[in-house]
């Protein structure tokens, strides 16, 4: 399987368009669910090409995967959406969960799987006044996530561009080989 030979380049004004549709979206979302915690996912693909047949099937599978896990740890899934847009694939559901540790759940999902390291997995939920929060790692005084490639911090080879693109996705193309 090769990830990446086809698809159609993104400008990065439409990337960023995305972002902040992105943003709308999960507000709305949890306005309609204003107890509960939001998942976001989404794939962390290198590179102006975000998506095509292949990048939407392994997402898929990836979020199947994710899905048992949330059943296996009991958290209950209980409004899912899957969006195939030009940007990227994206999934979001809320948890009708309180528990404190989903961020945790997703932390050891994203560490666990091969296919996890791939993944953007954020939390979200409403403070009091109705803005939307992340839940982070940082938060939870986890070590930073680690990249896929070298094992060093990902932010750091992120900003100091440490590998190549034509590296990064030869990489998720052997990671996907193996789901
Ligand atoms: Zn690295």
């Amino acid at each position: 399987m090769e990830l990446f030979s086809e698809g159609i380049a993104q400008t990065l004004e439409s990337i960023l368009e995305n972002k902040e549709v992105r943003e709308a979206y999960k507000k709305k979302v949890l306005l309609s669910y204003p107890k509960q915690t939001l998942i976001s996912i989404t794939f962390n693909i290198p590179g102006s090409i975000k998506t095509n047949p292949q990048i939407e099937r392994v997402f898929q599978l990836a979020i199947t995967a994710f899905a048992r896990y949330c059943r296996d740890n009991e958290l209950k899934l209980i409004d899912t959406t899957c969006k195939l847009l030009a940007t990227g694939p994206e999934y979001y559901a809320v948890i009708d969960s309180t528990r404190e540790d989903i961020k945790n759940i997703c932390i050891q999902f994203e560490s666990f799987y091969q296919i996890g390291r791939l993944m953007d997995i954020d939390v979200y939920r409403l403070n009091a006044e109705e803005e939307l929060v992340i839940i982070d790692r940082d938060q939870l005084d986890r070590t930073p996530r680690k990249c896929f490639i070298c094992s060093n911090s990902a932010k750091a080879c992120t900003r100091n561009k440490t590998h190549s693109i034509a590296e990064l996705r030869q990489k998720i193309n052997e990671m996907c080989q193996t789901i």
